[in-house]
């Protein structure tokens, strides 16, 4: 990165584009994540060559399923086609005729058992598919009953979702026991879950039948894709509802020098030190916070519980002593500046907060200063 106010890209800087700085984690709003070094090397190996693509698929399936623990892999156009896949997988199968209907759903089984506190933006994925979503969750008895009792010859899945907001007080091991008990398959979101590593093989040792995680966020690979796992015949079905095949998944192509980068990322994000990853985050951080020290009604603070798995994040709460700007001001004023620094707001009105994750050498210390301006240092 360039010490002007330059992208790093010559393609974006004729485009008239701002540099941003990304306090906002791996988001697609802001282009995901950085592809490393070896990624990028990856990709670049990958572009000039021909391979046979189905084996590509295959073979690039099998070193997803040793890192997860599963059965079977695929490597998948970011985990939103993971989830489209999913559902096609449970509904269509490996029949060729099902295949080639859906979106039509007419004779399949074609609902998808979604808890009520999972319900989510990205269920659009499922619908994509043909599926539909019914919600269970908020009727009498316990919720393995209430689970138990919603499961009817239309259910073809039930759905897991992960993620900060997302609760349920059955476990994923749990629903996993009442949905197997009746024979449907459990499905399950882990998009934004790693890291921690750990996670890659947690979903699949509970018994989920298949799990997607995002490619481009945490573990920085390409940001079209996503990584499927889970029992072989559905992985299979899935490869089958998928691009190159006609299928509703047509449209969801991943090519070979993104399969060639993902790999990459996952190989270096298996075998890192998560740990010094951490403390760099937060030794960021910590830059950040100390930008709201001794101020009235600022209150800064590192979040890094269990509870936030994006690392630790820098928080500013700001009560009634703070007679400056909004969260929301502050946020704009630091997004139209040059370079653009995103941070983001708490659902509370009086919250802002900055992520390391997506930071590189020498930004906390920028936003530090923006952040020292605009609280009036
Ligand atoms: C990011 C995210 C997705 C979508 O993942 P992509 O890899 O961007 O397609 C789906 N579900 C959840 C919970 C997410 O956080």
């Amino acid at each position: 990165m360039s010490t002007t106010n330059s992208t790093g890209s010559a393609q974006f800087d004729s485009l008239g584009l701002k540099r941003v700085i990304n306090g906002r984690s791996w988001v697609t709003m802001l282009g995901g994540s950085r592809m490393p070094a070896e990624v990028q090397q990856a990709m670049v190996d990958a572009a000039d060559t021909f391979i046979d693509f189905n084996e590509l698929n295959r073979r690039a399936g099998e070193r997803l399923a040793r890192y997860t623990g599963a059965e079977a892999g695929l490597v998948v156009a970011g985990a939103s086609t993971g989830l489209l896949v999913q559902a096609a997988a449970c509904m269509a199968g490996q029949d060729p005729d099902r295949i080639l209907q859906l979106p039509d759903t007419t004779g399949m089984k074609d609902e998808i058992l979604i808890y009520e506190k999972h319900r989510f933006g990205f269920e659009i994925c499922y619908r994509t598919a043909g599926a539909k979503l019914r919600e269970w969750g908020k009727g009498e008895g316990t919720l393995a009953e209430q689970l138990a009792a919603a499961i009817n010859e239309k259910t073809a899945a039930v759905t897991y979702v992960f993620g900060p907001p997302f609760t349920c007080d059955l476990s994923l091991r749990e629903v996993v026991a009442v949905a197997h008990e009746q024979d449907v398959p459990v499905i399950v979101d882990g998009a934004a879950m790693l890291p921690p590593a750990d996670n890659l093989t947690a979903y699949i040792a509970d018994g989920a039948d298949l799990v997607t995680f995002s490619g481009g966020k945490g573990v920085r690979g390409p940001q079209s894709t996503g990584i499927l796992a889970g029992r072989a015949d559905l992985v299979e079905a899935a490869r089958l509802n998928m691009s190159p095949h006609a299928s509703v998944g047509r449209a969801c192509k991943v090519a070979k020098e993104e399969i060639a980068g993902l790999l990459a990322a996952l190989d270096r994000f298996v075998s890192m030190d998560h740990e010094e990853e951490w403390a760099t985050w937060r030794s960021w951080s910590e830059t950040i916070v100390a930008a709201g020290d001794d101020i009235a009604g600022v209150r800064p603070v590192i979040e890094d519980g269990e509870s936030n798995r994006q690392g630790p994040t820098a928080a500013f709460y700001f009560d009634e002593g703070w007679d400056g700007p909004s969260a929301v001001e502050i946020q704009e004023k630091l997004a139209s500046g040059d370079p653009s620094i995103h941070v983001g707001v708490g659902n509370d009105v009086g919250e802002l907060h900055v992520s390391p994750v997506a930071l590189e050498p020498g930004e906390a210390e920028i936003v530090a200063q923006a952040l020292r301006t605009e609280l009036g240092r």
